[in-house]
């Protein structure tokens, strides 16, 4: 039996496991005892991982490139030269005729971090489109947002070891006993320790993780930013602000205040659903706890209102000085077990390559030296709801769809089947060929899956793991990164834009390397780590400069902020409201809602 060390592949709290595997098939999955994020802990998901490979289960697997000339025939069995030099043909063809932006790139918070740069510098690097974007952006957009309008960048400054040095949990639109159940079991080992620990919930539904809290706060579904604003209008009528730290380390204060002045608490009682002396005790709690360490989702994430939600909770933390201490700080928690690294590599239609904006003309710059290229664009790209939309319309063309199932998981699905059917070329690079999304793909590449793929993953405390291969992929599967660089050199002959091939990697380790070269003197610099530290020393905390000696677990300990004066933000933003949303949620709510 031989046994190789990886991270597992379901969600952002990213536990180590050990893959057993015997006779290149894997046979099992036990917990990596030595994995800092999860010190041996699996939940019944990363448990079962092995049964993903069973004969059963991988009779389902994409194992030769499929490819169909014409809607309505059946896809055949081809080369992977004659798919690639196809699709190299068909792309260079569009953008040719009608521009790059013809062209779109969905990938996945499921790809590895190699991965997802190459698709990346695919997009913009060679094709010049912004047109990349990521089912992350549907959970992850309003924390990106919120961080760096608050922060100055997307860097979230907690580890999971200020759970346990927390006094307060404050967990605001999570069910972390389901969704993270193996940060939920060290919450409740926490507690167990400290009796003298008060969690608050904040959950329109009387969850799981509801049931372990002091108190809940089952406020009415999107009313989140009133019930912050409420909580610190209490903190700042009862002198439990920190008036030194946001003196000495923030911005913008002033207008914040002056808005929340009669956001009272019975206001927010009003708007929230709940008791206004619940807003005060959590209000109190929150700010006179030693350390209050917030732990949030989807609850506050996947909404209209996402990124005033984020940034109202970061200005509690900002406004009692509860950030940047163990125990304390805006933590949240990624779904997907890679967003983060697709936010690192800038694998969004409004990012480049770490943390750089592609607004910002000076970023542009740096990356065009970077990459050895001509002007990357400027303009934004369609981002993935905007994506289908122009696919659907025709503006769009062509798309490429990476490790993920649009068909099946994107909101509004009638019209994104109806943008699928209208696609002049669907381009699906998945490890199966059942998904929903499948029959709509013209040409099918197949891809390698969990414990078959080398490279990286980033878990929710900015930890980076390797993630190994246990077993060779079925058939003629290859990696997600082999298939981008290879289609990309063929088409960077068709398009002859660069004399020296911009894709001449042929390990994941050299892409990550230059992955690496990209966040020098960035804030989330890597230039200290590398695969071989790794593999030595095991998972590590970014940032990781050249000279460091281990990985920062914990952000803004000084008191300076990655803003240009080195000041946090405070984001002065109303609490609104779409009233038809919220009568139908609140009517729904009411009726879904347990007696007690
Ligand atoms: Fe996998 Fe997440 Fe479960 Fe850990 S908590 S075993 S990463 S699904």
């Amino acid at each position: 039996m031989k046994q190789t060390r990886s991270t597992c592949c379901y969600c952002g709290t990213g536990c180590g496991v050990t893959i057993e595997s015997q006779g290149g098939r894997i046979t099992g999955v036990a917990g990596d005892a030595d994995h800092p994020s999860s010190r041996g802990k699996l939940c019944s998901k990363g448990t079962t991982l092995h049964l993903t490979m069973t004969p059963a289960a991988m009779a389902g697997r994409a194992r030769h490139p499929e490819l169909r000339e014409h809607r309505g025939e059946a896809r055949r069995r081809v080369s992977w030269d004659e798919a690639l030099d196809h699709l190299a043909e068909r792309f260079a063809a569009t953008i040719a005729r009608h521009g790059p932006d013809s062209v779109a790139f969905y990938v996945s918070g499921q790809l590895l971090t190699e991965d997802y740069y190459v698709f990346n510098k695919l997009a913009k690097g060679l094709v010049g489109t912004a047109n990349i974007d990521t089912n992350s952006r549907l959970c992850m957009s309003s924390t990106v947002t919120g961080y760096t309008k608050t922060l100055g960048v997307d860097a979230p400054p907690n580890c999971y070891e200020d759970i346990d040095h927390a006094q307060c949990l404050f967990i605001a639109g999570s069910n972390t006993a389901v969704a993270h159940p193996v940060l939920f079991r060290r919450i409740e080992a926490a507690r167990e320790r400290n009796p003298e620990l008060k969690i608050i919930v904040v959950d329109p539904r009387r969850t799981e993780t509801a049931r372990a809290a002091d108190l809940h706060l089952a406020i009415l579904p999107g009313t989140d930013v009133q019930l912050f604003h409420a909580m610190l209008h209490v903190m700042a009528w009862e002198g439990l602000l920190d008036e030194r730290y946001i003196a000495a380390h923030t911005e913008g204060f002033a207008a914040l205040r002056e808005m929340v002045r009669d956001v009272s608490p019975q206001v927010a009682a009003e708007t929230c659903g709940v008791r206004a002396e619940d807003i005060v005790t959590a209000a109190r709690w929150f700010a006179r706890s030693p350390a209050t360490l917030s732990l949030y989702c989807q609850g506050l994430n996947q909404s209209t209102s996402g990124t005033a939600k984020n940034a109202a909770l970061i200005d509690l933390h900002l406004a009692t000085g509860h950030i940047g201490r163990a125990g304390a700080g805006p933590f949240s928690l990624t779904g997907q077990p890679n967003a983060m690294g697709g936010r690192e590599v800038g694998g969004l239609a409004t990012a480049l390559a770490a943390h750089r904006d592609l607004a910002n003309p000076e970023h542009r710059a740096e990356i065009e030296k970077l990459w050895g290229i001509g002007p990357v664009p400027a303009a934004a790209g369609l981002t993935a709801v905007e994506m289908f939309e122009a696919l659907r319309s025709g503006r769009v063309k062509m798309i490429w769809i990476a490790c993920t199932n649009p068909a099946q998981s994107m909101p509004d699905l009638e019209k994104i089947h109806a943008a699928l059917e209208a696609a002049e070329l669907v381009v699906l690079q998945e490890a199966y060929a059942d998904t929903e999304t499948a029959p709509f793909a013209d040409v099918l590449l197949p891809a390698a899956s969990w414990g078959e793929k080398d490279g990286t993953v980033t878990n929710s405390e900015r930890r980076i793991s390797r993630v190994r291969a246990a077993v060779p992929p079925p058939g003629e599967a290859r990696p997600d990164w082999e298939i981008a660089c290879d289609f990309a050199r063929r088409l960077e002959r068709k398009l002859a834009r660069t004399p020296q091939s911009l894709f001449a990697f042929s390990t994941p380790e050299e892409v990550w390397n230059e992955h690496r070269e990209c966040t020098r003197g960035r804030d989330l610099d890597i230039t200290g780590l590398s695969y071989a530290t790794l593999d030595r020393d095991g998972p590590q905390h970014w940032p990781y400069p050249s000279g460091a000696r281990s990985g920062t677990a914990r952000l803004y300990t000084t008191g300076r902020f990655a803003t240009p004066d080195g000041r946090a933000r405070f984001h002065a933003e109303r609490y609104r409201v779409a009233e038809s949303t919220r009568a139908t949620w609140c009517s729904s709510s009411r009726a879904a809602a347990p007696s007690t």
